[in-house]
């Protein structure tokens, strides 16, 4: 990707490129970490602490414009900035750097002049890197408040940056906890997002085979019956961790619980690997014993991996493919 992106700070490039580019980076984040075409890209990047591509030219560009502006005239870089750029008339082809680099200023509502003034290159590049990460925080924020499906997500707030759970080689108990997370699992608060709501209502999925309520991440997690013997393990290693405090977990609501089991806020900071490891066994055991139990009604809804298919379902004769920004 590096060589891709070479010369970014001053050449924006095809759009319909770019983009691609961007698509090609997400896809292969998704197959590494075995989670869905549909996953999120603006989710999944707050889970890996990575910034769009876009995020890294926008840096890039604002840092070479403060190294042109203040590098000698005689400066190659510097006599091409005065002559050429301020030569290009209107309706030429090509687009003027500099206006390039006021859309970058306006997208991040940062303060050009104050931040220019900043002094020091390395206190500059600070202030610019700070601009920018607010507004990926507030991408992530406006998306996870915009679908209903992200609420568990939400609940979590713990931002963006690479989660401590992902650390080390890649298996199934962290792909496990990160679709857990960010709700990618074939349950009907995700189906939902695919399937018209007449053809849920026909197969009769939604409600938990316990019949007592839809099924959910909380539901399953925090409340079902049927998966009682697993939460019963999950308490006791709770209680054999010495920091934790059982009496504050039990007068959680389930979807308080959900969030501290699947996020990292609740363990205290002595206790937080060992949290981990509880998290993804009671996740591992309830999927495996929800994906072992027989069909009721003899109609599965489950496709091969408990996952719909990657190229999304037919409703209604139209494809129906979640957005994944
Ligand atoms: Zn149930």
């Amino acid at each position: 990707m590096p060589k891709l992106e070479y010369a970014g700070e001053v050449c924006e490039g095809n759009a319909k490129l770019v983009k691609q580019l961007e698509t090609v980076q997400m896809t292969a984040a998704k197959k590494i970490l075995r989670c869905l075409s549909t996953t999120s890209n603006t989710v999944l990047r707050a889970e890996l602490g990575m910034h769009p591509l876009k995020t890294n030219r926008d840096m890039r560009k604002l840092n070479w414009q403060y190294k042109v502006k203040s590098m000698p005239k005689q400066r190659l870089p510097a006599i091409v900035d005065r002559a050429v750029w301020e030569k290009v008339t209107k309706g030429r082809a090509g687009i003027r750097w500099d206006g390039v680099v006021e859309k970058v200023w306006k997208d991040i509502r940062g303060n050009q002049g104050e931040i220019m003034s900043a002094g020091k290159f390395g206190r500059y590049k600070a202030k610019v890197e700070e601009s920018i990460e607010r507004r990926e925080r507030l991408a992530l924020r406006n998306k996870v408040e915009s679908e209903k499906h992200f609420e568990i997500y939400g609940g979590l707030r713990e931002g963006l940056g690479m989660k401590t759970y992902l650390h080390g080689p890649m298996d199934f108990a962290k792909t496990l906890k990160l679709r857990f997370r960010v709700g990618d699992l074939d349950m009907p608060e995700r189906r939902k997002r695919y399937t018209s709501s007449r053809e849920e209502g026909e197969v009769g999925a939604q409600v938990c085979p316990c019949g007592k309520a839809i099924e959910s991440r909380t539901h399953i997690v925090s409340e079902c019956e049927i998966y009682k013997t697993e939460r019963d393990v999950l308490e006791e290693e709770m209680r054999e961790t010495d920091e934790c405090e059982m009496e504050e977990f039990n007068t959680m609501n389930s979807s308080e619980k959900t969030i501290a089991i699947l996020g990292d806020r609740w363990w205290p900071q002595e206790a937080k690997q060992e949290g981990d490891k509880i998290s993804k066994k009671i996740i591992y055991n309830v999927w495996k014993q929800r994906n072992e139990r027989p069909i009721v009604g003899g109609v599965s809804i489950r496709s091969r991996n408990g996952v719909p298919s990657r190229n999304g379902r037919v409703v209604n004769g139209q494809m129906t493919k979640a957005s994944n920004n």
